[in-house]
């Protein structure tokens, strides 16, 4: 019988939550959704100088925003905890303990001042750098005593001169290390702290992690992951290793050319399936040649055979068109609740009328701001201003007959009708009459259509923005 899937993120909390946490993590939500898995959040934070606790509730906060939602973690704790690494230094001692009693890893007494040397010596002589193993010969002897002496010491694994490891990606089939070229890596710091690369192996082995789903720029990590998987005699997970997310030039995601914090989608008003939809696309797409689809959709289909593994550009612009896609899926009603509007059916209308021309609930509420507040404030705020109020002051023909004839216009065509009236009443053509309609009712040249806009605004509120900016024109 087959293990159940467990499968995890182990973000390190360092900086804002980021898109590229939330793309493997979405991968492995599905992954454990089509297979009745579990996905549980681990926090590596044994780096205790890079850690950073408004980060880790970032981290949450945000996954839970996209509704990408875990069984185990650092807030509901589980039968694997504690979540959090700094919780388990002494699960990792233990193990160390059990390596170096084995004589799979030993202590190295080498000081940072030495390490450093070291480096820079490879340096120089353009020696691909790695510890030079001084320490794994010592005698036992020679380790008492140093340990009796009060020297620190790190733990390193006793990685095999000879011979290749072997990394089987379930994405990128075997891919071989020499165990020559494998740094004497570091398990455990001299502060008793283990290293990324233990803590790693040894939380996914006791978590019961039977998928190791995460970024490619992991796959360096992986043979010495696997020289340890063999060192404890534990079986490996399986190891898919997924495509990171680019920058247009190709290169690796990064601040200075996108914006990657979640926080930054999230308040520019990317709806949380519209994000989802673009990052599932990045590694994966269904079978049909549709883009938008929904998660439950994706769990139906997806598998990782259907993978690519080209370099994914993050394109914006694409995430774009996918909000607007969302956007126009919306009820008026629910984007005004997603932009914190308050309700009014004038509002609603507005919603209705502009919903189709913008990328994001920022837009989104802007406009809805914009044609609800009060036209004459529009108009001083604009870079238009002096024309707008030359154009209130050269149409009082059009101004008046328009705020005395208004009917209370029920839909578009009745507003059409009522616009070609004027026309022929005034004898005027639409340039002289429509920018004077749009200043005095919204306080903007352009946006929505004349005829839409009467057909939106109720008569009253209309007659009342007239009167307000003339006032406010002549006072
Ligand atoms: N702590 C690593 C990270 O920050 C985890 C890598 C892994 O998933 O093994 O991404």
């Amino acid at each position: 019988m087959s293990k159940k899937v467990r499968v995890r993120i182990a973000p390190s909390p360092t900086g804002d939550p980021h898109v590229g946490t939330a793309y493997i993590a979405l991968f492995n939500w599905v992954f454990a959704k089509k297979n009745g898995g579990d996905f549980i959040i681990r926090i590596e934070d044994t780096d205790r100088t890079r850690f950073n606790e408004k980060s880790e509730r970032e981290i949450l906060e945000y996954l839970k925003w996209l509704g990408l939602d875990w069984s185990e973690g650092p807030d509901l704790g589980g039968k694997y905890g504690p979540y959090k690494q700094s919780e388990r230094a002494h699960i990792y001692r233990e193990y160390v303990d059990k390596l170096l009693s084995e004589g799979k890893a030993y202590r190295c007494f080498c000081s940072e001042d030495r390490l450093r040397k070291l480096r820079e010596f490879q340096n120089s002589r353009k020696l691909p750098p790695g510890y030079d193993r001084k320490c794994r010969s010592l005698t036992e002897e020679e380790v008492e005593s140093k340990i009796a002496q009060g020297m620190e010491f790190t733990v390193r694994l006793r990685v095999p001169l000879e011979g290749k490891s072997v990394v089987n990606d379930l994405l990128r089939g075997k891919i071989e290390f020499d165990n020559a070229k494998i740094d004497d890596q570091v398990l455990m710091k001299s502060d008793g702290m283990p290293t990324y690369h233990l803590a790693n192996v040894v939380d996914d082995k006791l978590m019961g992690i039977t998928h190791v789903v995460r970024a490619e720029e992991w796959i360096p990590s992986t043979p010495k992951h696997v020289l340890l998987y063999r060192a404890f005699g534990w079986e490996e997970p399986v190891w898919v290793h997924m495509p990171i997310l680019r920058n247009a030039d190709k290169s690796k995601i990064s601040k200075r050319k996108n914006a990657v914090s979640l926080k930054h989608y999230h308040d520019k008003g990317y709806l949380k399936e519209a994000l989802l939809n673009f990052l599932a696309l990045m590694g994966w797409h269904p079978k049909s040649d549709e883009e938008i689809f929904s998660l439950d959709e994706m769990i139906k289909e997806f598998s990782f055979d259907n993978m690519h593994l080209g370099g994914p550009v993050f394109d914006v612009k694409k995430l774009n068109w996918i909000n607007r896609e969302y956007i126009k899926g919306k009820s008026n009603r629910e984007l005004l609740d997603l932009c914190g509007i308050e309700y009014s059916e004038f509002k609603e209308k507005i919603v209705g009328e502009v919903k189709e021309s913008v990328y994001t609930l920022e837009e989104l509420k802007e406009k809805v701001d914009f044609f609800n507040a009060d036209p004459y404030e529009n108009i001083i705020r604009s870079d238009n201003r002096e024309k707008m109020l030359s154009i209130i002051k050269d149409s009082s023909t059009v101004i008046d007959y328009f705020r005395s004839n208004l009917p209370a216009v029920e839909n578009l065509d009745e507003a059409k009708s009522f616009i070609e009236l004027m026309k022929s009443d005034l004898g005027l053509s639409p340039g002289k009459i429509l920018p004077a309609i749009r200043v005095v009712t919204i306080g903007s040249l352009s946006g929505v259509e004349a005829a839409k806009m009467l057909s939106v605004f109720p008569k009253d509120e209309i007659v009342r923005r007239v009167e307000s900016v003339l006032k406010r024109v002549y006072e």
